[in-house]
C-alpha cells in the first residue's frame, strides 16, 4: 500500500476545520470552521439592515455590537464619507427593518470621522433622523462620542428650521421625548435661532408649555396642530376629542389616557392614521371592536395594506410586516393583559403585504436551488430583535420571496450528521410555497429538526441528485464547521462535474464578519437577510 500524501493535503477537498492551501481571506469563524472574511463595507450593511441587539448562538449582543462597532471605526479613517453615503441609502430607501444601526453609525461619523465625513454626517442628519424620535436617539448616540461643537448644533438647528411650521408642530407634539431627550434639552443645547416667526412660536410653546400668542392670531397660518392638542387636553366629551381627531388630524400620542379604550376614537384615529402605527395598533382595534367582522373599520385596515403606494409612501419594511402578523395572530401582546380575536382577513391582508414590500423582483428564468441553513445555531436569537424571528423561520419568509416569482424552484432545508428521518444527507425537500400563508410556513420550519452545520450539502447534495442548478442561494449564518469539503470547493466540484457555470448567493442572517463565499470568485455573491432589495439584488445576480 502507497501511503496517499495528496488526499491529506490538497486544494480541492478539505475539511472545513482546515484552511485550504493557497487560498486568500479565509478566517475561523466563531464554530471553529474555516470560512472567509467578509468585506467590511458588505459587513457594514449586515449591521445596517440585520442590527445586533440580539444575541447569536456564538455571541451576545454586546460582542456583536463591539465587533460591528470597530469595523465601522476602521472603515470610518479609510472611507467615512462612503460610510455615510451607505447610511443614507440604507434608511433613506427603507433596506433595514430599524433605523436604529444607522443613526448609531451617522452619530460615529459625525463624531469620530475626518472634517469631509463629519460634515456628510450632519448634512445627512434631516434624510436619515425623520421623526423627533430618531433625532433624541441620535442626541444620546452623538453624545457618547463626543459633546455639542459647532457642527452638532448647527445640525440640530437645522434639523428644526428646515420643516416647514406645519410639519414641525407635528413633530413636536407627536414625538415628544425618548430616553430621556426632550425637544426642550435639543433646542436649549443647541442654541437654536428660529428662521421664522412661527417657527419661534413653537419653540417658545416647548420650551415654556405657554401657548396663548401662538394662537391669538386665527389667519391661516396659525398653529391649529398645537393649538388642537391644547384642546384634546381640556376636553371632557369622547365627541369633542372625535371632533378634534377629525379636524386637526390629531395623533394617537396626543389624546389623553382616559379616552383610550373608546371605539369611537379608534374609528376617528384609523382614517387617517399612519401605516406604522396602524400595524402596531391592530391588536388593540380588535380588541375593542373597531376592527371586527365584515365591519367598517375591518375594511380600511385590509383596504389600506391593499395599497402598494400607501406602504411604500409609509416606509414599510417586510420585517415589520411579519412581526406585526406574528403578534396579531397570537390575539394577545407581549406585555399586559390585553388580548383579542384576530381577523383572518386581516392576517391574509398582512400576508400580502409582506411580500408587497420588498422591492420588485423580476424573475430570472433560472434554476434556483432555495436552500435553509436548519442546523442548530440558526434557531437562536431574533432578527433586528424581532419577537419569535429567528435566523431560521426568517430564512423561510425570504426564500419564499423568491420562490413567489420563480417557475423553476425547489426549497430544501441543510443540516450536517444523520438526522433520523432526514438519512444520511442532511437534506430534505421542504414542503413549504408561497401559496401557503406565512404563519403556517414559519411553523413548518420551526419544527424541523435540529443539527449540525455543514453549508456545502446543497452543492454536494444537488450533485448526487443530477439536479441541474444555475443558481444555490444558502441562507445561512456562516458558521459551517462539520462538512469534509468547504463549500467554495463542493460548488468548484458541482460546476466541473455537470458543466454548468453554477452561482452562488449567501445570504446573511446574522450581523458577522464571516461569509462561506469566496470573495475572489464573481461567481458568488453576498446579500443580507431581510435586506428589502435582496430579492431584486438575489435576481439581477442570477440572470446576468
Ligand atoms: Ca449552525
Amino acid at each position: 500500500m502507497t501511503f496517499n500524501y495528496s488526499k491529506q493535503f490538497n486544494t480541492k477537498q478539505t475539511s472545513q476545520q482546515n484552511f485550504v492551501p493557497g487560498v486568500k481571506g479565509q478566517a475561523r469563524n466563531t464554530a471553529g470552521g474555516v470560512a472567509f472574511k467578509l468585506d467590511p463595507m458588505d459587513q457594514l450593511d449586515r449591521f445596517l439592515i440585520l442590527g445586533s441587539e440580539s444575541p447569536t448562538y456564538y455571541a451576545s449582543a454586546s460582542k456583536l455590537t463591539k465587533t460591528n462597532a470597530k469595523n465601522i471605526e476602521k472603515l470610518i479613517k479609510s472611507h467615512g464619507v462612503d460610510v455615510v453615503n451607505r447610511v443614507v441609502e440604507i434608511s433613506v430607501e427603507n433596506r433595514a427593518p430599524k433605523n436604529d444601526p444607522a443613526i448609531f453609525c451617522l452619530a460615529m461619523c459625525a463624531k469620530l470621522g475626518d472634517n469631509d465625513t463629519r460634515k456628510a454626517a450632519y448634512a445627512a442628519l434631516p434624510k436619515v433622523c425623520r421623526i423627533g424620535t430618531h433625532l433624541f436617539q441620535f442626541a444620546e448616540a452623538a453624545e457618547a462620542f463626543g459633546g455639542w461643537g459647532r457642527g452638532m448644533r448647527n445640525a440640530v438647528a437645522n434639523w428644526y428650521n428646515c420643516k416647514s411650521p406645519e410639519k414641525l408642530q407635528y413633530q413636536v407634539v407627536k414625538y415628544k421625548q425618548r430616553e430621556g431627550w426632550s425637544h426642550r434639552d435639543l433646542l436649549r443645547l443647541a442654541h437654536v435661532k428660529p428662521i421664522t416667526e412661527q417657527h419661534g412660536e413653537i419653540f417658545k410653546y416647548v420650551v415654556t408649555g405657554e401657548s396663548d400668542a401662538v394662537f391669538e392670531d386665527e389667519s391661516e397660518n396659525a398653529l391649529w396642530t398645537i393649538w388642537a392638542c391644547e384642546q384634546a387636553k381640556k376636553a371632557e366629551s369622547v365627541g369633542e376629542v372625535v371632533k378634534l381627531i377629525t379636524d386637526y388630524n390629531l395623533p394617537r400620542e396626543v389624546i389623553p389616557t382616559a379616552f383610550l379604550n373608546h371605539p369611537q376614537v379608534w374609528e376617528a384615529l384609523l382614517q387617517r392614521m399612519p401605516m406604522t402605527a396602524m400595524i402596531r395598533n391592530l391588536g388593540k382595534m380588535s380588541s375593542i371592536g373597531v376592527i371586527g367582522s365584515m365591519n367598517a373599520g375591518e375594511k380600511l385596515v385590509i383596504e389600506k395594506l391593499a395599497d402598494k403606494a400607501v406602504l411604500e409612501k409609509a416606509r414599510i419594511h417586510p420585517l415589520n410586516v411579519l412581526n406585526a402578523m406574528n403578534i396579531y395572530n397570537g390575539g394577545h401582546g407581549f406585555r399586559g393583559s390585553l388580548s383579542w380575536t384576530p381577523s383572518q382577513r386581516v392576517v391574509d391582508a398582512l400576508d400580502s403585504a409582506f411580500y408587497a414590500t420588498f422591492k420588485h423582483v423580476e424573475p430570472t428564468g433560472k434554476a434556483t436551488l432555495l436552500a435553509l441553513d436548519v442546523s442548530g445555531s440558526m434557531g437562536c436569537g431574533n432578527l433586528a430583535g424581532m419577537p419569535g424571528i429567528t435566523p431560521r423561520v426568517g430564512s423561510a419568509a425570504m426564500a419564499l420571496v423568491t420562490a413567489a416569482v420563480e417557475k423553476q424552484y425547489e426549497v430544501i432545508g441543510f443540516t450536517g450528521g444523520s438526522r433520523g428521518s432526514w438519512g444520511s444527507s442532511g437534506v430534505s425537500k421542504l414542503a413549504i410555497s408561497p401559496r401557503q400563508r406565512l404563519d403556517t410556513v414559519l411553523n413548518t420550519v420551526s419544527g424541523l429538526p435540529f443539527g449540525r452545520t455543514d453549508c456545502a450539502l446543497p452543492m454536494t447534495w444537488a450533485l448526487e441528485n443530477k439536479l441541474n442548478v444555475d443558481t444555490f442561494v444558502i441562507y445561512t449564518d456562516n458558521e459551517t464547521w462539520c462538512g469534509n469539503i468547504h463549500p467554495f470547493q463542493a460548488l468548484k466540484k458541482y460546476r466541473q462535474a455537470t458543466g454548468i457555470p453554477a452561482k452562488l448567493v449567501v445570504v446573511g442572517m446574522t450581523a458577522t464578519e464571516f461569509t462561506i463565499a469566496d470573495p475572489s470568485d464573481p461567481g458568488m455573491l453576498d446579500v443580507v437577510g431581510f435586506d428589502s432589495a435582496a430579492p431584486s439584488i438575489i435576481s439581477n445576480f442570477s440572470k446576468d
